[in-house]
């Protein structure tokens, strides 16, 4: 979602007169996109901001800027750390780069612009896109979060959910489209519960889905991510009949106990969730699947940890995030007992690591020598291996062959004659799909 917020900051900039530059050393203004989902993030902020010091020393008129979650979090604790800030933007408060960046430029200083912003979605460009696309394309759909996971900090940060209307996402689709994008990945924190109000024209997730299959060019669909409860039988059947949905799922389970989902105020159990793994599977038995799991939440037992171990080997996730628990800023888990110790939650975080591994390596042995198709994503540079893509399912594909002639943004076949970890290597099989 970041890195979407940063293409959408830089579009904006573009229309200011700002262009992206490819040395930090070569940059009039630089901005700083956080997050702070956990503690590791953060500190990585403040030791980067030790680095720019210089190159404002260097420049006083560089302007320096924070944005994202961070800077919606700990704008004080910025303001103190990090001299001459010039802004400070919220990630809900992106669509407001233009003016922040005027003011400053005006000499006003710092700005800090961190409401949220309940009227204001994320809007279709109204000049042209300016670059070429990658061929697979982030489009946001829905922002914010209402969720509030005890764990989490994002509905403090990114504020109250809001869907855009589906016209909107349509014709931003359409300008990737014409500019060389291929795939669509649906973007929000909790895609599935898009259109459950607020909006002017009522459209259920499934029926975006739907819509967007009908636009000319769009060669593969996905989302991320989705949360188990909000997952109907319609989207289940959207899997099962729409073509370029592709047959990956992220769907984060977190815990494999009932006693740490509900104190993770999930709302989900153990058994709802297998539940609706089994009735994806009988639909659509080629699905693959993948989930985010934290271990060592607070009072989690050794038992509940390995309940979760057995989660993961019953779905046999292809990959997982793994997460140890962060405690985060006004969450509610603050208020419970962090109790296990930092040494026990890392142990607990390699074991799992170490199954997901097994878990991935025996999923990724069904591709040896099976042709597969392939989006080009980019040139690899590696030495003998020119192209890089993935499949349907999500592998990454590496691939050498077909050099004189194919390009990103090309399907083709890939016939896979290695597999190492969450990467399938082989060669050009043809171009047939
Ligand atoms: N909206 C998505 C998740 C967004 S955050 C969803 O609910 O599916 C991405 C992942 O970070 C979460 O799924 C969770 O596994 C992890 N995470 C969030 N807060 C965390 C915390 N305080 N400590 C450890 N991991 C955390
Ligand atoms: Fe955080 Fe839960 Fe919302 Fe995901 S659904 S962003 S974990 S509060």
């Amino acid at each position: 979602m970041n890195v979407a917020d940063t293409d959408r900051m830089e579009l904006l900039l573009f229309q200011s007169g700002y262009l992206r530059t490819l040395h930090v050393e070569d940059a009039d203004m630089v901005v700083v996109n956080t997050c702070s989902i956990r503690e590791k993030a953060e500190q990585k902020v403040f030791s980067l901001f030790g680095g720019l010091k210089s190159l404002k020393q260097a420049n006083p008129d560089l302007i320096l800027g924070v944005a994202g979650c961070l800077a919606q979090q700990e704008q004080n604790i910025l303001m103190k750390r990090v001299p001459h800030l010039d802004f400070i933007v919220g990630p809900d408060a992106v669509e407001s780069i233009q003016q922040i960046v005027h003011r400053v430029s005006q000499g006003e200083g710092p700005v800090v612009w961190t409401e949220f912003d309940s009227h204001k979605n994320y809007s279709i460009p109204e000049q042209p896109l300016i670059k070429d696309s990658s061929p697979s394309a982030y489009v946001n759909i829905i922002k914010g979060c209402d969720k509030f996971c005890s764990f989490c900090v994002v509905p403090y940060t990114r504020g109250r959910e809001k869907s855009r209307e589906a016209e909107e996402i349509y014709a931003e689709i359409r300008q990737l489209v014409d500019k060389g994008a291929k795939e669509i990945v649906l973007l929000g924190q909790n895609v599935n519960a898009y259109g459950k109000r607020g909006l002017e024209q009522p459209v259920a997730f499934h029926e975006l889905l739907y819509g967007i299959a009908e636009i000319n060019g769009v060669e593969r669909l996905r989302f991320i991510t989705s949360h188990p409860m909000d997952f109907t039988r319609d989207l289940i059947h959207a899997y099962r009949d729409i073509d370029i949905l592709m047959n990956h799922l992220h769907l984060p389970v977190q815990s494999g106990s009932n006693r740490i989902l509900e104190m993770m105020r999930r709302s989900h159990t153990v058994e709802w969730y297998m539940d609706l793994i089994a009735q994806l599977k009988s639909e659509v038995p080629d699905i693959a699947l993948s989930t985010d799991i934290i271990v060592g939440f607070p009072g989690e037992t050794r038992q509940e940890f390995e309940e979760t171990l057995k989660l993961m080997e019953e779905v046999r996730f292809n990959s997982s995030y793994m997460f140890s628990y962060s405690p985060r800023p006004n969450t509610p888990a603050l208020e419970m007992v962090d109790d296990i110790p930092q040494e026990e939650k890392q142990e607990r975080l390699q074991q799992t690591i170490q199954l997901q591994n097994r878990l991935t390596e025996e999923n990724s042995q069904k591709f040896l020598g099976q042709e597969v198709e392939v989006l080009i994503e980019n040139v690899n540079l590696r030495k003998g291996m020119s192209f890089k893509g993935r499949n349907p399912h999500y592998w990454s594909v590496v691939f050498k062959g077909g050099e004189d002639h194919l390009n990103p943004g090309d399907i083709t076949r890939v016939r896979v004659e290695e597999v190492s970890g969450h990467v399938l290597r082989g060669s050009w099989a043809t171009n047939r799909r």
